[in-house]
């Protein structure tokens, strides 16, 4: 990749496009282009073919979606299977009629079966049920990239899939009903420890296990997947381990600094039982996760009190 390239981040704003900005930027890339949503809506399939044609970027990461936490899945598929669906068609076909050179395009762990075997291989995409509480998410996900697959196909498009574990980070959604676990959290504790409560909520039994990547690691791999020549068509970016949701609530709880209880709240719902991704094929390309769990939870904390006031 030239470093002059013009480079479209789709969703520059968000979790995943913000890490892809800051990476880009750092490694010299200079020719980004960045639309807001309210300069340039991708679910109007007229205004996304309008900006590919003006602006013919050679490279996308296509990181904008509708995401949320187990809750907001649960609560507004509807809206999480018209927005993904909507936002991916226009974006990879005009990509596709402006002969976009290569396409990235995110997935997510939770397009993988319920339960499927752990950990997780590529090859177990559509060989069992989903997880209930996120079916509109990933079935609008599992289009994204069988779209990618057959444009490959039928058309030679250049693109790869990258199936991510659970993401956090700077720049995470810490509103407590979509936030994911890890941010969710964070906040809580946080807000303990100033209060002085005597205890923290967290939601379910405390057993599932996930997986959790920085998302500064998975701009580093989505770069290096841009580059590579043999990334192949879907694959998975973790960090190879998991931990279940009370070890890490008390890792949270003690890089917080909350002396108080933890209960937990079974009305809840745990969701899938475990989601541990297997990433032999991205190490076989020679790709490694750098941060560890602690240090970036406790990076995190450190941009959750910049931003949010401490
Ligand atoms: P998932 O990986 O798609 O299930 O998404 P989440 O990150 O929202 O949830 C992961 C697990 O953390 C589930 O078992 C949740 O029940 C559990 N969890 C515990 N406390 C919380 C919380 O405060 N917010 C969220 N979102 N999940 C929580």
């Amino acid at each position: 990749m030239e470093k002059d390239a013009k480079i479209y981040v789709a969703g520059h704003g968000g979790l995943v496009g913000s890490a892809l900005v800051r990476k880009l930027r750092a490694e010299g890339f200079t020719n980004l282009v960045l639309r807001t949503r309210a300069d340039l809506d991708l679910t109007r399939q007229a205004d996304v073919e309008a900006f590919f044609n003006a602006e013919r970027p050679v490279y996308v990461f296509l990181a904008a979606a509708k995401v949320g936490g187990i809750l907001a899945n649960a609560t507004q598929g509807g809206d999480f299977i018209r927005d993904n669906l909507l936002i991916q068609t226009h974006v990879i076909e005009a990509a596709r009629q402006t002969q976009v050179k290569k396409l990235l395009f995110l997935g997510s762990s939770c397009i993988y079966p319920k339960l499927a075997p752990q950990p997780i291989t590529e090859d177990c995409l559509l060989t069992g049920p989903l997880e209930p509480t996120n079916e509109p998410y990933a079935i609008a996900k599992i289009a994204g990239l069988t779209m990618v697959k057959a444009y490959r196909a039928q058309y030679g498009f250049n693109a790869v899939s990258l199936m991510p574990t659970n993401l956090y980070g700077p720049g995470d959604n810490f509103d407590l009903a979509s936030s994911h676990v890890l941010a969710a959290l964070l906040r809580k504790f946080h807000e303990a420890k100033i209060a002085g409560a005597s205890a923290v909520t967290v939601w379910g039994t405390g057993t599932p296990r996930r997986e959790f990547l920085h998302v500064d690691d998975l701009a580093d791999a989505a770069l290096f997947l841009m580059r590579c020549d043999d990334s192949g068509e879907l694959i998975n970016v973790g960090v190879g381990e998991d931990i279940a949701i009370h070890e890490l609530a008390m890792l949270i709880r003690d890089v917080v600094g909350y002396t108080g209880d933890i209960v937990y709240d079974t009305s809840k719902p745990d969701g899938t039982p475990r989601k541990l991704l297997d990433i032999s094929r991205l190490r076989a390309l020679g790709w490694q996760a750098r941060i560890p769990l602690r240090e970036g939870i406790a990076a995190t904390y450190a941009w959750y009190c910049a931003n949010y006031g401490g």
